[in-house]
C-alpha cells in the first residue's frame, strides 16, 4: 500500500458529485483528486451497514473472536505504520516523525478496545416494587443489557486523519456497531488504507464503510439520514451545531467533540524551564491545528515578562517545514481557506491595537506556513480571544491571583482542555476543580491515554470518547424486569 497506490486508488472511487482536488499544503500543488461520492452513496452505505448489523455477523460474533480480529487490526497498523505515516504527513503537511509517533498509539488503542469486547455487561437488581399504578407489590428480578446502537455515522476533521479515525472506529467496533466513516475532504487518503487493513484483518463486509465526499454533501446526508442511529462528530463547533439540527429528523443520538480555546495558567512558582517550552509547543505544535491546543496563556505577574520572552524565543527558533525537511518540528496550515481564516484573525487584532510580539505573518516561501505568533495587550471581548483560531497564535495576559486567573480562564463558551503550571500541588488540585473544562492537565500538556475519557464542557462537546466512557458512547441500555 504505497503512496502511489493511494493517490491512484482515490481517483477510481465511484462518485456522482463534484471533483474534489487534494492539495499538498507544503507545495500548494494538487496531489490528486477524487469525485464526491454523492448522496446516493450515503443511502447505499447505510443499507450495507444496516444489513451487516441486522445479520449479526459482527455484533453476534463471540466477543473473544471480535477481540482477536481487533488485535489483528492493531498488528496491521504496526505493519503499515510507515505507509500510513507517509500518507498522512503528505496529506496534512505534518512532520513525518510526528505522523510516525502517532501510529504505535493507534495500534494500542485497538488493543485497548479489543479488551472491552469481552467486558460489555449490564447490572442485575433484585427489587421489591411498592405501590405501582395497580397498587401491587411485587418481587422483581431486573437486569440491564448493553446493546450496540446500530448504524453510526462518524464524521472526522483533517487535523489527525488516522488517529481520529481509529479513535472513532475502535470503540464502535468493540460495541458491535456498524460504522460509516467520512473523512474530511482535505484528507481522505489514509482512510483508504484503513479500509484495506480492516478487510485484511477479517472485519466482515459492511461493518465499516468509508465515504469520501464533502461535508455539505456526504456529511450532511449522513447526519440527516433516517437509517443512521447515531452520529459521532469531531470538528468545529459551528458544524457541530449544524449536525445537531440535521439529526433532529429521526432524533438520532449525537456525540460531539468540538473546538476549544484552552487556557494555560503559569504561576510564579512553576518550573519555568519545563513550563515555557511545553506551553509554547502546546499551541505551536501542528501549527495550532489541534482542538486541545493551549491558545490562551495566563501568567502570574511576577514572571510575565520572562514567560513572554521565553514563548517568543521558541516561536522564533522552532523550525517550520515540510514533512521531510530536516529538523522541521511544525508543518503548514492545511489549506488556503485555513490560511485566510487565521490571517483574518491576526489582521483584525492588529487593527484593534493588539501587540504582535512576534509572528503575525505567513512565511516567505511556498506553502501555508504561518510564523508562530505571540499576541499581548489583548481585549477579552475580541473575536481572536473568544473564538477558536486553529492556527499557531497565542494570546498572553497577566494575572495576580487565583480568582482572576480562573475568571479569565473560564471566560469563553468553550471548555475542552485547561492546564495549570505550579509547584504548589494543593493549588493545582483546587484549580482543577474550578476550571470549566473536560480535561485539566497539571504540570504537563498534550498528554493522552486511551483509558482516560475525553469530553467537552460547555460548547466544546456532548458525550465522551476513550476509556470506558468511549465504548458506552456506542451502547444503549435496555432494562428487563421479571416478576418472581
Ligand atoms: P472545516 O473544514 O470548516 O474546518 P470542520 O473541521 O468542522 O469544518 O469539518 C469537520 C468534518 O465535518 C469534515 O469531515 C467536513 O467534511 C464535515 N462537515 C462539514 N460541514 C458539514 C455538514 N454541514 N454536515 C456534516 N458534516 C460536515
Amino acid at each position: 500500500m504505497t503512496l502511489q497506490w493511494v493517490l491512484d486508488e482515490i481517483r477510481k472511487r465511484p462518485g456522482t458529485g463534484e471533483v474534489v482536488p487534494i492539495i499538498d499544503p507544503v507545495t500548494e500543488e494538487q496531489l490528486t483528486e477524487f469525485t464526491d461520492c454523492g448522496a446516493a452513496a450515503v443511502d447505499e452505505a447505510v443499507a450495507r451497514a444496516r444489513a451487516a448489523f441486522d445479520s449479526g455477523v459482527w455484533r453476534g460474533m463471540p466477543g473473544s473472536e471480535r477481540a482477536r480480529i481487533m488485535w489483528r487490526v492493531a498488528d496491521l497498523i504496526e505493519q503499515y505504520a510507515d505507509d500510513l505515516a507517509e500518507i498522512d504527513s503528505l496529506n496534512t503537511g505534518m512532520p513525518l516523525a510526528q505522523a510516525r509517533a502517532i501510529m504505535p498509539s493507534s495500534a494500542e488503542l485497538f488493543r485497548y478496545y479489543a479488551g472491552w469486547c469481552t467486558k460489555v455487561d449490564g447490572d442485575a437488581h433484585d427489587v421489591q416494587m411498592t405501590g405501582g399504578i395497580s397498587g401491587a407489590h411485587a418481587d422483581l428480578h431486573t437486569y440491564t443489557l448493553k446493546e450496540p446502537y446500530g448504524v453510526v455515522g462518524q464524521i472526522i476533521p483533517w487535523n489527525g486523519p488516522v488517529f481520529i479515525a481509529w479513535g472513532k472506529l475502535a470503540p464502535a467496533m468493540a460495541a458491535g456497531c456498524s460504522s460509516i466513516l467520512k473523512p474530511a475532504e482535505e484528507t481522505p487518503l489514509s482512510a483508504l488504507v484503513l479500509e484495506k487493513i480492516l478487510a485484511e484483518a477479517g472485519v466482515p463486509e459492511g461493518v465499516v464503510t468509508v465515504l469520501t465526499g464533502y461535508g455539505h454533501t456526504a456529511g450532511a446526508a449522513l447526519a440527516a439520514h433516517p437509517g443512521v442511529d447515531k452520529i459521532a462528530f469531531t470538528g468545529s463547533t459551528e458544524v457541530g451545531k449544524q449536525i445537531v439540527h440535521a439529526a433532529t429528523g429521526n432524533l438520532k443520538k449525537v456525540l460531539l467533540e468540538l473546538g476549544g480555546k484552552s487556557p494555560v495558567l503559569i504561576y510564579d512558582d512553576a518550573d519555568l524551564k519545563t513550563a515555557i517550552p511545553m506551553a509554547a509547543m502546546g499551541i505551536f505544535v501542528h501549527s495550532g491545528q489541534g482542538c486541545i491546543c493551549g491558545s490562551r496563556i495566563f501568567v502570574q505577574r511576577g514572571v510575565y515578562d520572562r514567560v513572554v520572552e521565553g514563548l517568543t524565543k521558541v516561536a522564533d527558533t522552532v523550525k517550520l517545514g515540510g514533512p521531510k525537511e530536516e529538523g522541521a518540528a511544525i508543518g503548514p496550515l492545511i489549506s488556503q481557506k485555513q490560511l485566510t481564516r487565521v490571517m483574518g484573525f491576526i489582521d483584525e487584532g492588529k487593527e484593534a491595537g493588539v501587540e504582535v510580539v512576534t509572528g503575525g505573518h505567513r512565511l516567505d516561501r511556498r506553502g501555508y506556513f504561518v510564523h508562530p505568533t505571540v499576541l499581548t495587550n489583548v481585549d477579552r471581548g475580541m473575536r481572536l480571544y473568544q473564538q477558536e483560531i486553529f492556527g499557531p497564535v497565542v494570546t498572553v495576559l497577566p494575572f495576580d491571583d487565583d480568582d482572576e486567573a480562573v475568571t479569565m480562564a473560564n471566560d469563553t463558551t468553550y471548555g475542552l482542555a485547561a492546564t495549570v503550571w505550579t509547584t504548589n500541588l494543593g493549588r493545582a488540585h483546587r484549580l482543577a476543580k474550578r476550571l470549566e473544562s473536560g480535561t485539566v492537565t497539571l504540570n504537563c500538556q498534550l498528554v493522552f491515554d486511551h483509558a482516560v475519557p475525553v469530553g467537552g464542557y460547555k460548547q466544546s462537546g456532548w458525550g465522551y470518547e476513550y476509556g470506558r466512557a468511549g465504548i458506552e458512547t456506542y451502547l444503549q441500555t435496555k432494562s428487563v424486569l421479571t416478576q418472581l
